[in-house]
């Protein structure tokens, strides 16, 4: 089959360009070896995160390291195999958190997220999903002053240089907010511009529709090889040969092995994530999302229970599953709300694709013509697909992009290694 473009990954990134292409006139082709958002677009927490306008650096203080060193941490876990393995890349990833690389990088990272909401509301409107998009928020809760009084002072800094919105919710407000928490906690901030949805999936499967309705194609196969031949890209799949002129990679934690077969260095690794749902005890409620700050998880009301998502893993992708951080999370969980039972056998897990620099990687690839990369979008892919659609879709086309792609080219790794 031969179409103007292919877009290899049908998670939220793939399935956002696919939709930008289409609309712009392209004949596009869709190919995931699953059903749209599947796969880590679908077990994520489901947050349109207005707020997350500073990405997550490596800890690089001696107190969070060592809190975090006996590996028993709900929001962070790692298992040492994975940190040889991975070495280069979590090394870069360290030296690009320290403070003076760090604050270069939060205004470039900031740029793209600043334009998710609207960016998303411009496909879930056509898509006529917005009955899957809460607009109220989510809230991240304290249990101790300390930890209160300086993220108030961080969330005031996003307010005035990012123009995030926040409110300040001290415990008799949050009693309005969430009767049924059972813990005392000090209070609260809601983030009041960030959007929340009730099933990631299924918002990824509108946007495939949507696409659909605009003449696309979308191919269930595994892709198993790629070649430039004749001014044309192939992609071998398991249901047969695909080409086209254009081809985008958007193969989210598995970008790392296409990249090495098309001679790409990239600091890349994964940050592995398990959920798992549950039923809420009998005459309980939880109306907003609600993150255990100074713990680490995530409980999110979603049409399939209330979703509980852990912190980072750092592990190698396909490393067998290892659920101590979930059951952490959830006894955790469970002395801060009443959750009932599980509603799953097996819990999901996922992988976060992650750059050292902790930016995603969206433009055309430095060294091919006609390809054309859209990866790494670590904690927010889910925030920022339809961001990075239109961003790929005006590059492709030679227009002005909304937003200067510099930060997020290609070869930025090797030009600007000294510059760390
Ligand atoms: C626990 C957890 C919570 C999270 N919470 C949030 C959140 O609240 N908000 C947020 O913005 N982000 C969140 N994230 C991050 C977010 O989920 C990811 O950044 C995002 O889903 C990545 O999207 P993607 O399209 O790049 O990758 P994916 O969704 O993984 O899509 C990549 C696709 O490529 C396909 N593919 C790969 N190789 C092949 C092949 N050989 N042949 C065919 N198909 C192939 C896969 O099948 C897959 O469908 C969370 C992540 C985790 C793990």
């Amino acid at each position: 089959m031969t179409s103007d473009t292919l877009v290899l990954g049908a998670g939220m990134v793939g399935v956002s360009i696919a939709c930008h292409l289409q609309a712009r006139g392209r004949s596009v082709t869709l190919v995931d070896r699953r059903a749209p958002g599947r796969e880590t677009s679908f077990g994520n927490a489901g947050l349109i995160q207005r707020e997350a306008v500073q990405p997550h650096p490596f800890p690089r203080d001696l107190a969070n390291l060592w809190r975090v060193l006996p590996n028993k941490s709900i929001d962070v876990r790692y298992r040492a195999g994975a940190m040889f393995s991975e070495a280069n890349p979590l090394w870069q990833y360290w030296r690009y958190s320290a403070p003076r690389a760090f604050e270069r990088i939060v205004p470039e990272y900031a740029a793209l997220i600043m334009r998710c909401t609207a960016e998303h509301e411009a496909l879930f409107q056509p898509a006529g999903a917005s009955a899957l998009v809460r607009r109220d928020g989510w809230l991240q809760v304290f249990r101790t002053q300390t930890a209160f009084e300086q993220f108030l002072a961080k969330a005031e800094d996003f307010r005035t240089r990012f123009g995030v919105t926040y409110e300040r919710i001290d415990p008799p407000r949050l009693r309005e907010m969430e009767p049924d928490l059972s813990l005392e906690v000090v209070g609260a901030v809601h983030w009041t511009n960030a959007w929340s949805v009730i099933d990631p999936g299924g918002l990824v499967q509108a946007y495939a529709d949507y696409f659909r309705s605009l003449g696309g194609q979308v191919v269930q196969a595994e892709a198993t090889d790629i070649a430039r031949r004749a001014g044309q890209w192939h992609l071998e799949t398991a249901g047969g040969r695909l080409s086209a002129t254009d081809m985008v990679l958007a193969t989210g934690p598995w970008s790392p092995a296409w990249l090495a077969r098309l001679g790409y260095d990239m600091p890349m690794f994964v940050m592995r994530g398990y959920h798992m749902h549950y039923d809420p005890a009998p005459g309980a409620t939880l109306h907003y999302g609600i993150m255990d700050a100074e713990k680490g998880y995530l409980l999110t009301p979603k049409s399939a229970g209330l979703r509980l998502t852990t912190g980072a893993e750092l592990n190698t992708i396909d490393a067998a599953p290892r659920l101590g951080q979930l059951e952490a999370a959830e006894a955790t969980a469970r002395q801060f709300f009443a959750l009932g039972e599980r509603r799953e056998q097996t819990p999901w897990k996922g992988a976060r694709p992650c750059l050292a620099d902790m930016k995603p990687v969206i433009g055309p690839a430095h060294r091919h013509e006609g390809l054309w990369f859209a990866f790494g979008h670590g904690h927010q892919g889910f925030t920022l697909g339809p961001a990075t659609g239109r961003l790929i879709g005006e590059m492709m086309d030679g227009e002005t992009p909304f937003i200067d792609p510099g930060p997020y080219a290609s070869d930025r790794f090797h030009a600007r290694e000294s510059a760390i």
